[in-house]
């Protein structure tokens, strides 16, 4: 993940090769174009960023109205959200990674989920995960069913990294938290092995 710095560095480098970066528009570091398929999925991310903003003034789901950027690049593996900025590899431009994205977004308007930092970032990213799904559903249009489903995949998917991120020391125990606060029975989370020393 790029520190604060250098995401800040990359939004220069933007900003001074490309003249600017539009608030809720998808745009890449290097001036490169995106595939007919990523440019459709970034076209549905910006129809998700503007389906939320409509909804700002109901309080829903969003707590702030601001716009994220989002800079497609290759400088980052997966996603990662900083200060306002969405870094999203290209790769993670399809259907198939809205919930990864959704997460990313998540952090950006929910203040729960924000500046995810110290003692407070485990449950922060917690958070992002859970308010992930009204991403889905306000912005792409996913009904309940579903957003949960995508949210749920994406969380096991995350049980098969090695190496921890930050803020995800446990992806059993994050994965177990979001079944707890979704699902009504607990004999229902997933078959999977918490490690007690990071809790
Ligand atoms: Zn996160």
């Amino acid at each position: 993940m790029p520190d604060l710095l250098a995401a800040l560095f990359i939004v220069a480098v933007i900003f001074f090769t490309t003249g600017c970066v539009t608030e809720g528009k998808v745009e890449t570091d290097n001036g490169r174009s995106l595939t007919p398929e990523q440019r459709a999925e970034a076209d549905a991310l910006e129809a998700a960023i503007e389906n939320i903003r409509a909804k700002c003034a109901e309080q829903v789901p969003a707590v702030t109205c601001t716009q994220p950027w989002v800079v497609v690049s290759e400088t980052v593996s997966v996603a990662v959200y900083r200060s306002g900025s969405i870094f999203v590899s290209p790769q993670q431009l399809h259907p198939a990674f809205r919930a990864v994205v959704a997460h990313e977004l998540a952090h950006h308007y929910f203040s729960d989920a924000r500046n995810c930092r110290g003692e407070r970032v485990v449950a922060c990213e917690r958070n992002a995960n859970f308010h992930g799904i009204r991403v889905l559903m306000v912005g792409y249009g996913y009904d309940f069913r579903t957003a949960v489903r995508l949210m749920h995949d994406y969380l096991v998917v995350g049980l098969n990294i090695n190496k921890p991120l930050p803020g995800h020391p446990d992806a059993c125990a994050e994965l177990h938290d979001f079944e707890r606060r979704i699902f009504a029975a607990p004999q229902t989370l997933y078959p999977c092995t918490e490690q007690a020393v990071t809790r």
